[in-house]
């Protein structure tokens, strides 16, 4: 019987990841979701994940759902492939792996990943522990312990409360309200391309690398990212995991057209063709086929995205109440990062919280250690660094001064 209750809120891949964790070391977890069920709103398409989410999923997941992680990862080669705007390669950059010093036996390797499959990965076994349609309006806290509110006029109490709860935050409202998100400056449209048809119009590094992207004078952009199944999820799931139901899925490149907002007015309330139409429109003067490439996507897979940033400051000491992710360290996805610093807060949170459990450490001081350097530390510095390189490529606005 555990002695520490956790009370997460948010099923995203952050907090699903510390519900992995958790469980596997036998504490008592609740999760709680705003969203109705797993599959209520389509949250993107592909995920580059590098050795920090390689590393936690490794150490959070059970050995069936991690050995379907693992089947249904494309494993890249490292590099990040630039393009002229007729779509033809200019050059392959090395993209290194830094992580040796957090994950001393973890490999540096990169993986493009279908988040919805690695959704679905992360859930399994949880299916008891996850409460869907319960979105949280606030918390009290006090030295005894937290108690959760949400919308539907339930509660929840814990020893401990993390907020998952994404970019919009209830949690980090209340826990760091000097913590602040701005405004990018940078719209984007994403859409998905069936492989078999981008063959025909992009380079093979698009299948192989990370991420292929070119860009014009105006610093706008096309971003191709693959995602190639080499086992089947269903399949994956059937042999590894049979209690896990995952769908079957064909192979696809995302495709994502994007730049400063200028550029693509009124593109915030269209939606399916009308997007679809947009994405090509703002690249009508490149030279070859971008344009005809996103007509051949479905139109119905187009989204948009207005890109918001943390704006990285000082946190209160902690008591009891911390957070992970995106509700504390977003930021624009220049670096194909922020799903995997969630995930590595997740994996090093719940370690913390194991040590608690064993009576090893006590909570405050593991939250003021956890939130110094993984939130602060790490989390912020990878998002002043997103921002940097999103100002080169695609002329972010520069992070506010904090
Ligand atoms: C288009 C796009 C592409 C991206 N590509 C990459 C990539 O290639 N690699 C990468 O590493 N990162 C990428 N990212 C970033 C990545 O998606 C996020 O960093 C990651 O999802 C953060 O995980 P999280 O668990 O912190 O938050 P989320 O995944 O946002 O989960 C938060 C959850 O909390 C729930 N919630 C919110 N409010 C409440 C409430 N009040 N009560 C209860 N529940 C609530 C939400 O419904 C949601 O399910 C991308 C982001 C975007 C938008």
């Amino acid at each position: 019987m555990s002695d520490l209750k956790v009370l997460v809120i948010g099923a995203g891949l952050g907090g699903l990841s510390l519900a992995q964790s958790l469980r596997g070391n036998g504490i008592d977890v609740a999760v709680f979701e705003r969203d109705a069920s797993p599959g209520e709103r389509p949250q993107g398409y592909r995920l580059h994940l590098d050795a920090d989410a390689l590393n936690a999923a490794r150490e959070v997941l059970p050995a069936g759902p991690y050995a379907v992680f693992d089947a249904t990862a494309q494993y890249t080669e490292p590099f990040t492939t630039i393009l002229a705007t007729d779509l033809s390669v200019v050059k392959r950059l090395f993209t290194q792996d830094v992580h040796g010093d957090v994950w001393p036996r973890g490999e540096a390797r990169h993986a493009n990943v279908d988040r919805a499959v690695l959704r679905r990965i992360l859930l399994a076994g949880l299916e008891k522990t996850v409460h869907y349609g319960r979105t949280l309006t606030h918390y009290e806290s006090t030295a005894q312990g937290v108690t959760a509110f949400f919308a539907d006029g339930s509660t929840a109490r814990g020893d401990v409360l993390v907020g998952a709860d994404g970019i919009r935050s209830a949690v980090r409202g209340q826990r760091a309200p000097q913590c602040e998100t701005a405004d990018a400056g940078v719209t984007a449209i994403y859409g998905r391309v069936p492989s078999s048809v981008a063959a025909r119009f992009v380079p093979a590094e698009t299948f192989t690398d990370i991420f292929t992207i070119a860009s014009d004078e105006r610093k706008v952009f096309l971003g191709l990212g693959s995602v190639r199944f080499p086992v089947a999820p269903a399949e994956a799931a059937r042999r590894f995991a049979p209690g896990l139901s995952l769908p079957d899925q064909d192979d696809y490149v995302v495709c994502v057209v994007g730049g400063r907002h200028e550029h693509f007015a009124g593109v915030r309330d269209l939606s399916g063709h009308g997007l679809r139409t947009a994405a090509a429109e703002v690249l009508r003067d490149w030279p070859g086929r971008a344009a005809e490439l996103l007509t051949r996507a479905d139109p119905e897979s187009f989204f948009v995205v207005e890109m918001r940033t943390s704006v990285p400051a000082e946190l209160d000491p902690p008591v009891n109440v911390t957070l992970l992710g995106d509700a504390i360290h977003a930021m624009t996805p220049t670096l194909g990062r922020g799903a995997n610093v969630a995930m590595r807060d997740a994996a090093l949170l719940g370690r913390a919280l194991k040590a608690v459990e064993k009576r090893r450490a006590c909570l405050r001081d593991v939250l003021a250690d956890y939130e110094r350097d993984e939130l602060t530390g790490y989390g912020f510095s990878v998002v002043r660094e997103a921002a940097r390189t999103g100002e080169q490529r695609m002329a972010q606005n520069p992070l506010p001064r904090g």
